[in-house]
């Protein structure tokens, strides 16, 4: 990597996004910020890269909305190339498959996927004439191993992780690496609302993870050091899913 390379990072006004875009503003990127809504979060997201010696352009924009992502990246696209993609964007709708409405199996599905292909679209168009490049997508164990309540996340995740091994073949020839980080139980916002002292049990390490231990390995994916690594699923779960 040299000097002031940029990196995207969707969803990045909180949780593990955020985490990721600090950790790579103290590696030495410059950060392009996507988040959809929460204008505090992303400034104050914003704030801690610029502490950690980054640069910050602040993104908002849906990522499941192809005009407007287009809209955000085409015009910093024709002046930049980011070095380092990451496709954290992602919520959950959990309900069992007998109940979930339409609705909640294509929103999740569209911010997952559709937001994997619009964004990621743009910017290897890109990476492809520079001829470098790292990509990593945020998965899920649940997107591995299946998770009752989450067929609409674990279909979405599970799709992911078929696109991060199909666009890492096409693209290695280019020097741009995708990889996939897929955590189990985080403490973040979306994990909120679970009972967490129920699960706890079911973790070999008898833990949730961090953000940090989660952006750590995003980091390490997007360094020098991760050269020879391409079409691979790091999982980020205490031993939950091996
Ligand atoms: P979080 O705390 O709820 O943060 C989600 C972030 O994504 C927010 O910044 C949110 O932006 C943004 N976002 C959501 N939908 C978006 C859209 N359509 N367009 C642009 N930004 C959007 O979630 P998290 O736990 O950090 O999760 C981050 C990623 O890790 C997700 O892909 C998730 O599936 C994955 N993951 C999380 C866990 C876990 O245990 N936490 C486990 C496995 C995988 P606004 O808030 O500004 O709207």
């Amino acid at each position: 990597m040299s000097e002031r390379d940029i990196a995207l990072v969707t969803g990045a006004s909180k949780g593990i996004g955020a985490a990721v875009a600090v950790e790579l503003a103290g590696d030495g990127f410059d950060i392009w910020l996507n988040y959809r809504s929460d204008d505090e979060g992303a400034a104050q997201v914003a704030s801690c890269v610029r502490e950690a010696g980054g640069q910050c352009t602040l993104l908002k924009y849906d990522v499941a909305d192809g005009q407007a992502t287009a809209n955000a990246l085409e015009p910093l696209l024709a002046e930049n190339t980011p070095y380092a993609l990451i496709n954290n964007a992602g919520f959950a709708r959990d309900t069992i498959m007998a109940w979930m409405k339409e609705e909640e199996w294509k929103n999740v599905l569209s911010v997952h996927l559709d937001g994997f292909f619009f964004t990621t679209k743009l910017v290897v168009a890109s990476m492809l004439k520079k001829r470098k490049g790292r990509i990593v997508n945020m998965v899920s164990t649940s997107g591995e191993s299946g998770n009752p309540g989450q067929v609409n996340y674990s279909a979405a995740k599970g799709g992911l992780i078929g696109a991060t091994k199909a666009l890492a073949k096409e693209i290695a020839k280019r020097n741009i690496l995708v990889n996939a980080v897929s955590p189990g139980f985080i403490e973040t916002d979306m994990t909120a609302d679970l009972p967490i002292d129920k699960i706890k049990p079911l973790i070999p390490m008898g833990r949730t993870g961090t953000v940090q231990e989660v952006a750590g390995v995003v980091s390490f994916l997007c360094s020098p050091r991760a050269s020879y690594i391409t079409g691979q699923i790091i999982s980020v779960n205490g031993g939950l899913y091996t």
